[in-house]
């Protein structure tokens, strides 16, 4: 049977209540910035994705009954607590997750966009109504729940990526079991217990953690209805084909290589700035970060030495203090395989502009630090431009022409998302169409798209057909409904043996 659990350490949310669970195995969660264990995360097991998806299905029983407007109503109230404790939540990311507070607080900011979206669930699941399709019928559509839905998030947005998912499911009526990053495990705690005060239902948003263990507990259960992921790319596809074979739902979301264009016209000073941002921001762990900055014609020569400049003046250190810029990389064998990505650019020939290997960080020896890196003269065979690093390195490769920048795009393993810098018109209008990604910036670093647009990338970016969040989103976590209905007024004698048409 379950416990309560010890309020230091971190458990699950199952039908309301915190709890231990019954899984056996335990594992530290870190301050990266500090690098020791913080806390104890309890990792559940099958019985406890079973607790939770029996306290989803019960509390889904009434869910779905519940008004569009009185369930927008609770949205309503999450989101008030959600504004009124954002930098208490902000303050819990950065020290599980290490990015800059300020950051933290963005990436808060993005999630609330999302749950104010799925306030607006009434106008969302209204559905289409044709009155006389044929003499005395009348046809409508309506989308109604899944039942209970799971999703699966990663350690880079603790709080962004879990609300691509369960504002609008809940809202659309379905029941929730969130399985977080065991990195990060507690952002999901403080939503689950402001979403409770705001009047939620117990069973309603249930909160499991653990690896994949817990995972496959969830793709395997029959009444896991569909199966929402976002992380690496091998273990998305791995969640598309098991959910997909047992007939569930499953948008799955994977990694990226994000390219920057930057074109002979562009204001170079404005690139440099944005370049900094998008590469090194939140330590290059963004699923939308700019890995790999495509220089056209002269470009290199005019923006690497002050690009290097700048990359070597990034401030790094703890995220909680305010002169920082990057903080630390979530764990020491992620730093380790940043790092060794370095290595493996400097042997494959790339030139090393701004070697970010082996930082110390005063105060906090212990701490998962390294510096901004820099290469030049990348290639597109070379393994630091064809696969995802997750880190603070950027890559420059020069091209000649816009076309040979497209191409190089296309061919990329990863279409998540991309964006151009240019002043003309014309070269923006033409790349926004050829290239072949699924996110697409024009003089914008990072187009994550907002709420009611919908996130999702192409090629290794996704698998499934629906975008997360945005109506696709709510297309995702409703199944249509086709209603056509007359009264015995309208119907005629006899039989009829040939297929209806209107009459
Ligand atoms: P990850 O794939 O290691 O983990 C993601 C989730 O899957 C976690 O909850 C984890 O517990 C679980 N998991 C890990 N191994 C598993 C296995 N073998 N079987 C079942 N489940 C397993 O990813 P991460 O390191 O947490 O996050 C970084 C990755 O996420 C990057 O590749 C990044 O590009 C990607 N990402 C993509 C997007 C997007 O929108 N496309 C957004 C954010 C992050």
């Amino acid at each position: 049977m379950h416990n309560f659990i010890d309020p230091s350490d971190v458990g699950h949310f199952i039908g309301g209540r915190r709890v231990a669970g019954n899984g056996v195995r335990t594992q530290p969660v870190f301050n990266p910035a500090i690098g020791t264990p913080t806390r104890t995360l309890h990792l559940g097991d099958t019985s406890d994705v079973n607790a939770a998806v029996s306290a989803a299905q019960v509390a889904f029983s009434t869910w779905r009954e519940v008004p569009p407007i009185r369930r927008a109503r609770v949205m309503f109230r999450f989101l008030e607590l959600m504004n009124r404790h954002k930098d208490e939540l902000a303050a819990i990311i950065t020290a599980e997750h290490g990015k800059v507070f300020s950051d933290a607080q963005g990436e808060v900011a993005r999630g609330i966009d999302i749950i104010e979206f799925a306030c607006g669930i009434p106008q969302l699941l209204k559905g289409d109504y044709t009155e006389q399709v044929s003499t005395g019928i009348d046809n409508w559509t309506t989308r109604q729940p899944l039942g209970v839905v799971a999703g699966i998030t990663p350690f880079n947005f603790p709080c962004m990526v879990p609300c691509w998912m369960f504002p609008v499911a809940i809202a659309a009526g379905n029941t929730f079991i969130l399985k977080p990053s065991e990195r990060d495990p507690s952002a999901s705690l403080f939503m689950a217990g402001l979403f409770q005060q705001a009047g939620l239902p117990d069973g309603v948003f249930n909160v499991v953690q653990g690896d994949k263990e817990v995972v496959d507990a969830l793709l395997w259960h029959p009444e896991v209805k569909a199966v929402s992921f976002v992380g690496s790319t091998p273990i998305a596809r791995h969640i598309y084909e098991t959910g997909a074979r047992d007939g569930k739902r499953v948008q799955a979301l994977g990694g990226a290589k994000n390219h920057m264009v930057v074109m002979p016209d562009a204001d170079i000073e404005k690139v440099i700035d944005a370049l900094m941002g998008a590469a090194y921001g939140s330590a290059g762990e963004r699923c939308m970060a700019i890995s790999v900055a495509v220089l056209v014609g002269d470009v290199g020569e005019r923006l690497v030495p002050r690009l290097a400049e700048r990359v070597r003046a990034l401030v790094v250190g703890n995220g909680m203090h305010t002169d920082v810029e990057m903080g630390p990389i979530i764990s020491r064998q992620a730093l380790e395989r940043i790092e060794g990505y370095v290595d493996i650019g400097v042997a494959e020939g790339a030139t090393l502009v701004v070697d970010g290997r082996g930082l110390t960080v005063a105060g906090h020896e212990q701490g998962f630090f390294t510096g901004g890196t820099l290469f030049d003269h990348v290639t597109p065979e070379m393994r630091i431009c064809k696969e995802e690093i997750f880190g603070p390195v950027l890559s420059c490769v020069r091209v000649h022409d816009l076309s040979a920048a497209i191409d190089l795009i296309n061919a990329h393993e990863f279409g998540n998302g991309v964006t151009c810098f240019t002043r003309d018109g014309h070269v923006a209008r033409e790349f926004g169409r050829r290239v072949e990604v699924g996110m697409v910036g024009i003089n914008v670093p990072i187009p994550v798209p907002m709420a009611w647009h919908g996130f999702g990338g192409w090629k290794s970016s996704l698998f499934g057909d629906t975008h997360a969040y945005g109506e696709e989103g709510v297309r995702f976590y409703t199944k249509q409904k086709s209603i056509m209905q007359r009264w015995p007024e309208s119907i005629e004698r006899g039989a009829q043996f040939d297929m209806p048409t209107a009459k």
